[in-house]
C-alpha cells in the first residue's frame, strides 16, 4: 500500500502539472486519460499526421499550449502514462479503467481527479435536429479535425466560449450568420470593474468582441432562443426574440450553443465527497479546500473537474493539489512555493465570480421551457412530461423526479440535461434548484460498451 503509485485521472492542464510536480519529487504517478494524447480541453493536440503550426491552432494561447505539451512530453518517460484509458467507476479503493474493450480494477491509496468540464445546455425546441452542437463540440470539429460544422453558423449562448469559438471560426474563414448571446449588454457592462482583475484573460475577450464587429458579424445582447426550426431532416432556421422581446428568424444550416460549463463531478460522487451548493456558479460541486484535498483521506481535486476556474486556474490547483498530496505522504514541500499557488487561486476566483455575473446562466430560459421540448433526449422525456411526472408523484427531489419520469436515466446518465433539468423540476415546484438537490453519481460515468462490467 505505502508504495502504491499515486494516480492522476485526466491529463489536461490540471492532471498535467499535478503529474509533473509528482515526478518532480521521484514518484512515478499512474496518468489515467480517455483521450488518445493530453492537453485536455483548451490544449487539445492535433491528430498524428495533421501539421497545423501552434499558432494556428491556439492561438494567444499558443505558447501556453507548448509549454504544457513540452512538460508532458518530458515526464512520460518516468511515468505510467495510460491514453486511451476510461475511468468509468470507483468503488471501494479502486478505478475501473477501461481500455482496449476490457475493464481492470486499478487499486489506489492516493488519486488525484482532474476530468473537467462539460458544456452546460439548455434545451430549447429543436435542439435536437442534425446540425446543432454544443460550442465546444463546436470547437472540437475546429480543432481538432479542421472542419467546420456549417456553412452559415449560429453562434447562441452565454459564457466566454461564445465569442472564443465563434472568433474561432471567423479567423478559420468560417461562414457566421450571428452571435447571439442570452445575458443582456448592461449585465456585462456593470461586471466591467470585475473583469478588469483578469488582466490579459479579459483582454482577449475584448479582442474577440473587436475581431467579430470588424468582421461585420451581426451580433446581439439579452436575447431569448424560441426554436430552432428544420427542413430535409436538419436545421434551417433559428426563431429568437430579440431584447425588445420582436421575434426574428434567422436562416443558417447549423447552430452552435452553450450556456458555460459544468464540472465533471461523477468520479467526486462515487468517491463519496459530499457536495454543497454553488451560488456562484449555481450548481452543486464537491467540496474541497484550496490545495485540493477533500473530506476523503487520499482523494484529491483539481481542475475545473472541482470548480469552473479556467486553464490557468487549472494548472495552478494541479501543482497544488500534487503538493498538497506529497505533504501528507510526508514529503518536504516548498512553503513560499506552495503560498504563491493559493495566493494565485485566490485572485483568480475572484476574476472569476466576475466572469459568472458577466455571463450569468439563464435560468430563467430553462424554467420556461416549453411543454413540448424534448428535455431529456436519451430517453426521449419532454419538459411537459418531466413537469407532469414530478407533480403527480409528488416527486420535490430530483433523483425521484428522474426515477419517475426516467429524465437522466440514459446514456449521459443526466450529464447533459441535468443542469436544466433541475431548474424544469425547481421552477415547476416553486423552489429553488439547490432545494431539490442533486442528480446522484452512476457508474458507468460515461458511456461504455454492454458486456463490461466490475
Ligand atoms: C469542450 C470544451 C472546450 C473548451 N475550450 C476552451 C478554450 O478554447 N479556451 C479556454 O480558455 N478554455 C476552454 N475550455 C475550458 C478549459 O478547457 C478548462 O478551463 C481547462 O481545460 C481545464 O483544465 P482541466 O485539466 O481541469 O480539464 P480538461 O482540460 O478538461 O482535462 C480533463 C481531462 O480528463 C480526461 N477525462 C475526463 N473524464 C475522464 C474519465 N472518466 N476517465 C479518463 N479520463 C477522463 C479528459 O479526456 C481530459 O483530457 C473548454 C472547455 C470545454 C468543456
Amino acid at each position: 500500500m505505502e508504495s502504491r503509485p499515486p494516480i492522476v485521472v485526466g491529463a489536461g492542464p490540471a492532471g498535467v502539472r499535478a503529474a509533473a510536480t509528482l515526478a518532480a519529487a521521484g514518484l512515478a504517478p499512474i496518468v489515467v486519460d480517455e483521450a488518445p494524447a493530453s492537453g485536455g480541453q483548451i490544449y487539445r493536440r492535433a491528430p498524428t499526421g495533421f501539421t497545423r503550426p501552434y499558432g494556428a491552432l491556439y492561438g494567444f494561447d499558443a505558447a501556453k499550449a507548448r509549454r504544457l505539451h513540452e512538460a508532458f512530453d518530458g515526464i512520460k518517460g518516468s511515468i505510467d502514462y495510460r491514453p486511451d484509458t476510461l475511468v468509468w467507476d470507483l468503488k471501494h479503493g479502486a478505478l475501473h479503467c477501461l481500455s482496449g474493450g476490457r475493464s481492470r480494477e486499478v487499486p489506489y491509496r492516493d488519486v488525484i481527479l482532474a476530468p473537467g468540464a462539460r458544456d452546460r445546455i439548455i434545451p430549447f425546441p429543436g435542439w435536437t435536429l442534425p446540425g446543432i452542437y454544443t460550442l465546444g463540440g463546436a470547437q472540437i470539429a475546429l480543432k481538432y479535425q479542421g472542419c467546420a460544422i456549417g456553412r452559415r453558423i449560429v453562434f447562441m449562448g452565454t459564457g466566454p466560449l461564445l465569442y472564443l469559438v465563434a472568433y474561432q471560426y471567423a479567423k478559420a474563414g468560417g461562414g457566421i450568420a450571428a452571435v447571439l448571446d442570452t445575458t443582456p449588454f448592461a449585465a456585462k457592462r456593470r461586471a466591467v470593474p470585475g473583469l478588469l482583475r483578469g488582466g490579459s484573460t479579459f483582454a482577449k475577450g475584448l479582442w474577440y468582441v473587436a475581431a467579430l464587429h470588424a468582421r461585420g458579424i451581426t451580433m446581439a445582447s439579452g436575447i431569448r432562443p424560441v426554436a430552432a426550426e428544420g427542413k430535409d431532416a436538419a436545421v434551417s432556421a433559428l426563431l429568437y426574440r430579440n431584447a425588445a422581446g420582436s421575434e426574428r428568424r434567422l436562416a443558417c444550416d447549423a447552430i452552435a450553443f452553450g450556456f458555460g460549463l459544468s464540472s465533471e463531478t461523477q468520479l467526486a460522487d462515487l468517491a463519496e465527497i459530499p457536495f454543497a451548493f454553488d451560488p456562484v456558479q449555481q450548481q452543486f460541486l464537491p467540496e474541497r479546500d484550496l490545495a485540493g484535498r477533500t473530506p476523503v483521506r487520499g482523494v484529491y481535486l483539481a481542475g475545473d473537474g472541482g470548480g469552473i476556474a479556467g486553464a490557468d486556474a487549472a494548472e495552478i490547483g494541479g501543482e497544488r493539489a500534487a503538493l498538497a498530496l506529497l505533504e501528507d505522504r510526508g514529503h518536504a514541500v516548498n512553503g513560499p512555493r506552495v503560498a504563491a499557488l493559493e495566493q494565485a487561486l485566490r485572485q483568480i476566483a475572484g476574476f472569476r465570480a466576475a466572469l459568472e455575473a458577466a455571463f450569468p446562466f439563464p435560468a430563467d430560459i430553462a424554467a420556461g421551457m416549453p411543454d413540448e421540448t424534448i428535455l431529456c433526449r436519451c430517453e426521449g422525456v419532454t419538459a411537459g412530461e418531466f413537469r407532469r411526472a414530478a407533480l403527480a408523484l409528488d416527486a420535490d427531489e430530483i433523483n425521484r423526479a428522474k426515477a419517475f419520469s426516467r429524465c437522466g436515466m440514459g446514456r449521459c446518465q443526466g450529464r447533459v440535461c441535468g443542469p436544466a433539468a433541475a431548474v424544469v423540476l425547481a421552477a415547476a415546484l416553486d423552489m429553488r434548484p439547490e432545494q431539490i438537490g442533486r442528480l446522484r453519481g452512476q457508474p458507468p460515468v460515461k458511456p461504455i460498451p454492454m458486456g463490461v462490467g466490475s
